[in-house]
């Protein structure tokens, strides 16, 4: 029966839990908060990983940067074009949170609250003060996430100063990096249970009003990543490489297959980099480099979802944002995006870190678990794509590829 259970690929466990969890929410009305427990077990267990796994990815991320300086030009560039991309990105999700407005409309007054988050630092002076830990410890321990980013982001520095000496620390960091990674894997094996609970409790308490709002942020989290495939990456390709978008697209179709089904950067590595090389014939350099850093840094998707995201909760649960909290999302998106590991999920677990520092209400991650998955498989389509595109546009300003390697649409 175990055995059963596990042969089934998570992300059909999680949809048919989704389904039923409704199924049980409308049958039982608002009793359904009874099971609530086993969905906030579930988020309890996704807000443990958020600081080390921020720790840990930032860090070896930072430090992984050190190969930039061999590769100057391709890593530059790279570098560059995820920094535009990503920040594009986030703000196509603000913009198409702001326009259609998914949260609004869901009376919320059902949901009991826990302890909302601090709201961000009031003035300048005070954002600037409040992004310098003063003891790195106890920024863990209240998970500020801020300057935790930025304390891991000097730990990676320095790593990088001291050359040989900090190797063996970065070794710590990219193993520890891939222990985090694993001990994600067996929480998100809670994904099924958790979906069921809060989907019967959203169903339950919160009733059509509040589907009707998932639905649409889904909707959005599909147009937006659309979007970026089809018009930004598009662009690239025909614009910075000049090479023609159908062949592109004709040449990365089976890193979409496999990222659409896995929802896994990280998994679809292997597939990325042959369709990259093997299909757009980017030298292999250029793909290894570019592919492997963007896998872990470079998620537009992600970063688009998460600007999404926090729109979604204030707007659920009425919390006015100014422009300088856009800004604030603009770069805690970006940096969530870049922290966030190439794994299912991890999306998610991202999400505490914007939403704490603008002061929408945690709650919201347990309203949009749910969906999770389904917003994932295109987020990490979107993500994948992106480093194809990359990659192949720096591997063409670079002189890195042999266009006569590339398969043409028309050989299908
Ligand atoms: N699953 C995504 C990826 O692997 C990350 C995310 O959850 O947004 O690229």
């Amino acid at each position: 029966m175990l055995r059963t259970w596990f042969e089934i690929p998570l992300w059909q466990r999680v949809i048919t839990a989704l389904i039923l969890g409704v199924l049980t929410g409308w049958a039982w009305g608002p009793d359904a908060e009874s099971i609530k427990w086993i969905g906030d077990f579930f988020i309890r267990s996704i807000k443990m990983l958020v600081v080390p796994l921020i720790f840990f990815s930032l860090v070896s991320g930072v430090a992984a940067i050190g190969d930039l300086r061999k590769l100057g030009a391709v890593g530059g560039r790279a570098m560059l074009l995820f920094v535009v991309t990503g920040q594009i990105s986030v703000w196509l999700g603000l913009g198409l949170g702001t326009l259609v407005a998914p949260g609004s409309g869901v009376d919320t007054s059902a949901i009991e609250m826990g302890a909302t988050p601090e709201p961000n630092p009031t003035t300048a002076v005070d954002m600037i003060l409040s992004i310098v830990p003063e003891s790195p410890v106890q920024v863990m321990a209240d998970v500020s996430v801020l300057p935790l980013i930025v304390f891991s982001m000097l730990i990676g520095i320095g790593i990088l100063m001291a050359k040989e000496e900090g190797l063996p620390v970065q070794k710590v960091f990219d193993s520890g990096a891939v222990i985090m990674q694993k001990v994600t894997m067996v929480v998100m094996e809670l994904t099924p249970f958790g979906v069921f609970a809060l989907m019967a409790w959203v169903a339950g308490t919160l009733g059509f009003d509040a589907l009707l709002a998932l639905g649409k942020l889904v909707a959005l989290n599909y147009a937006g990543c659309l979007l970026i495939i089809f018009v930004m990456y598009s662009a690239m390709i025909k614009f910075l490489a000049k090479l023609p978008v159908r062949d592109f697209f004709r040449g990365i179709i089976d890193a979409m297959a496999v990222s659409y089904s896995t929802a896994s950067s990280n998994a679809t590595l292997p597939v990325t980099l042959r369709c990259a090389e093997r299909n757009l014939g980017v030298s292999n350099s250029v793909a290894s480099f570019v592919i492997a850093l963007g896998a872990t840094i470079n998620m537009n998707g992600t970063a688009m979802y998460l600007g999404l995201a926090t729109l979604f909760g204030a707007q659920i649960f009425g919390v006015d944002l100014s422009w300088a909290d856009y800004f604030l999302i603009s770069i805690l998106a970006t940096l969530g995006a870049v922290g966030a590991a190439g794994i299912p999920g991890a999306g998610l677990i991202m999400m505490a870190l914007v939403f704490g520092a603008v002061g929408v209400p945690l709650e919201t991650i347990a309203f949009v678990a749910g969906v999770d998955r389904i917003m994932d498989m295109m987020r990490t389509t979107t993500n994948v794509s992106g480093d194809a595109a990359v990659a192949t546009t720096v591997a063409v300003m670079t002189g890195e590829i042999d266009t006569g390697e590339m398969v043409s649409a028309d050989d299908v």
